[in-house]
């Protein structure tokens, strides 16, 4: 399969105090500590709507 498929991105809602799958997932890069940036996917709660981050590991970016 050519095409890129979309996976779902789990994350931690602090709100729901509970996994779950990120609507809209982004990638971005975020600030780290000496100036350079790390992978990260930032989305929203499809239960109640607060945002949620992932820090992706440096390896699998
Ligand atoms: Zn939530």
């Amino acid at each position: 399969m050519a095409d890129e498929k979309k996976e779902p991105v789990i994350g931690y809602c602090v709100k729901c105090k509970d996994k779950r799958e990120m609507k809209d997932p982004q990638k971005v890069e975020m600030p780290a500590k000496g100036g350079g940036t790390r992978p990260a996917m930032k989305g929203t709660c499809p239960v109640c709507g607060t945002g949620m981050f992932k820090i992706m590991p440096k390896s699998a970016a």
